[in-house]
């Protein structure tokens, strides 16, 4: 499952610069599959969804820090743990129960967004 950012979050942003996957960003800042990947263009994500890497998305909240849910992978292929979760000093960085996917569907992101790694 992806990492979801409660609204217990504080706003110290130290959680978006661990994120090896560039998931996370300020709140109502847009975001974009192409930020710290290596999609561009026209794609098709493992989940079946067409989208343009490079166009900007909406923002998931305009108030606190986010995580983009087709871009987390748990940190899995670069770690361990959650690197968010780690460093977030009032754990609100938690498992998001409604998006559910198997270890492989997560590597299988990972490789997707980063095939060269
Ligand atoms: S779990 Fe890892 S990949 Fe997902 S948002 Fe947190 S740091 Fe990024
Ligand atoms: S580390 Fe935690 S409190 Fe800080 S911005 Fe990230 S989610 Fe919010």
């Amino acid at each position: 499952m992806a990492i979801i950012i409660t609204d217990e979050c504080i706003n110290c942003g130290a959680c978006e610069p661990e994120c090896p996957n560039t998931a996370i960003y300020e709140g109502a800042d847009d975001w974009r599959y192409a930020d710290g990947t290596s999609l561009e263009g026209k794609v098709v994500l493992p989940n079946g969804k067409e989208v343009d890497a490079d166009e900007s998305q909406e923002p998931i909240s305009d108030e606190i820090y986010y995580i983009s849910p087709d871009k987390c992978t748990e940190c899995k292929g670069f770690h361990e743990e959650p690197q968010c979760a780690a460093v977030c000093p009032v754990d609100c960085c938690v498992p998001d129960d409604d998006i559910v996917e198997t270890e492989e569907e997560l590597l299988g992101k990972q490789r997707f967004m980063h095939p060269e790694e």
